[in-house]
């Protein structure tokens, strides 16, 4: 498995598990509304010109409101409650979006009456697209009513549930696009005793009340998660393309480099075979290659009629260059008589250095008597020159002809003159017919 499948592996994982725990504890997230640490005020219809009256008093653990609704010719409509401001200013609310339970421990009752009272509870949202700064009515009544009760302990209210006021929407003019719930910026959050109430006394205690709510939205975590795997498949496919690129860079560089190893190989290839048919010290060709050259020429050839004479060719006292001078000195003078013997052929001719400081002229053409003729002339030009290490030299040489038999025999024949040419004082030519 590669390293990055074993990490998307991983993440595949972690990110199952951050929603699976987001899912199971995501929601436990507890918003408290403390009396300590907000104002609770009594809030009632005397603005509006009613004559209903409220208290309220505020302890540690919580929170009583005492309230007198009275009918009045001026506001048809009495009512008192409590408002809790939550926000800093009448613009700057909270944002309850993340939460989705209000969860209330209230007592709500009718001191003069037997009947359970209902309760409405508010959220009331600022935005600036339809409410203004001076008019607390423009605020957005996010609401609904029911009956806590008398010790019935925590209620809990999906905020989904809460519905915008419709005679709120109506009188505020409010667009359809913002007609919906909102708890983006909640400045305040009321109670307050329903419609339609009868006159009398009341008493509401709040106990506790409570927002439940995931510790980030889903639609963050989401987004978040989103954002996350694209930056990541961003991220790969970035590295996946600069990687293939330098892939291909290597490749085209290898490419060209084979290339250029092709040809040099091939350069090498022609050199090599140029120099497996010559001698690698005198440029002469070696015994391999006139192997070759006698088979295309001769061997093959019907009954084998062809002309053909051998010079053999053996520098005498060559020994002594080496002795007194020094084996580069002899090699030079291989070379040099190698030049000497070349200039004396015509282009039919072959010159193949047998070994040593021993040659053969292959003669194509040429009798024995003008292979003689050749031999000697070569010895008077080897015997004439100036060599390079300033003394004379002299050469051996033994010809033969061949007269119906194979190559190799002719070759011992001259071999043979040659010996022969040594056992009489060097210098001189003999062929095979003096002594057959
Ligand atoms: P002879 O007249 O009887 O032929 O005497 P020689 O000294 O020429 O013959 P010999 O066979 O005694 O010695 C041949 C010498 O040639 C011996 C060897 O060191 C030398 N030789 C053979 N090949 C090479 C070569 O490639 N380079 C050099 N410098 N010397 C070579
Ligand atoms: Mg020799
Ligand atoms: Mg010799």
């Amino acid at each position: 498995m590669k390293v990055v499948h074993k990490v998307t592996f991983i993440l595949v994982i972690a990110t199952i598990l951050v929603v699976q725990l987001y899912w199971m504890h995501g929601g436990g997230h507890v918003f408290k509304v403390f009396p300590s640490q907000f104002v609770f005020l009594a809030t009632n219809d005397q603005p509006l010109g009613g004559v209903s009256s409220s208290t309220v008093e505020q302890s540690e653990s919580e929170v009583v409101l005492r309230c007198k609704l009275a009918k009045s010719d001026a506001y048809p409509w009495p009512y008192c409650g409590v408002a809790i401001q939550l926000g800093e200013t009448m613009q700057q609310g909270l944002n309850l979006k993340r939460y989705h339970t209000a969860r209330l421990n209230i007592d709500f009752e009718q001191l003069d009456s037997d009947i359970a009272p209902t309760l409405r509870f508010y959220l009331r949202n600022y935005n600036p697209a339809y409410s203004s700064a001076e008019d607390e009515y423009t605020q957005k009544y996010n609401g609904l009513a029911y009956s806590p009760g008398v010790n019935q302990g925590v209620i809990d209210i999906p905020i989904a549930n809460l519905q915008v006021l419709t005679w709120w929407l109506a009188d505020n003019h409010i667009p359809i696009a913002y007609s919906a719930p909102e708890f983006t910026n909640v400045t305040k959050l009321e109670l307050a005793t329903g419609s339609g109430h009868f006159t009398g006394e009341y008493k509401m205690t709040i106990k506790s009340i409570e927002f439940v709510g995931n510790y980030i939205e889903g639609e963050t975590l989401m987004l978040a998660l989103l954002v996350f795997w694209v930056s990541l498949a961003l991220v790969y496919s970035i590295v996946e393309i600069k990687r293939s690129h330098q892939l291909i860079l290597q490749s085209h560089f290898r490419q060209d480099h084979l290339r250029k190893l092709n040809k040099e190989l091939q350069e090498q290839n022609i050199q090599f075979a140029e120099l497996a048919n010559r001698d690698a010290l005198t440029g002469a060709m070696n015994r391999h290659s006139i192997r070759g050259w006698l088979d295309e020429h001769f061997e093959g050839a019907p009954g084998q009629t062809k002309t053909l004479s051998v010079l053999y060719l053996d520098i005498d006292h060559f020994k002594t260059v080496n002795d007194k001078y020094g084996h580069a000195m002899g090699d030079d003078i291989l070379r040099e008589f190698t030049m000497v013997v070349l200039s004396m052929l015509s282009p039919s001719e072959r010159l193949v250095r047998w070994g040593g400081e021993e040659f053969v002229v292959f003669c194509p053409g040429l009798n024995l008597a003008e292979a003689e003729e050749l031999a000697g002339r070569i010895r008077h030009r080897v015997e004439s020159h100036i060599w390079v290490h300033g003394d004379p030299m002299t050469t051996s040489i033994g010809v033969a002809s061949r007269c119906n038999e194979r190559t190799n025999a002719m070759l011992t024949r001259a071999d043979e003159a040659l010996y022969m040419a040594k056992r009489q004082g060097r210098n001189q030519v003999v062929t095979s017919a003096q002594f057959d």
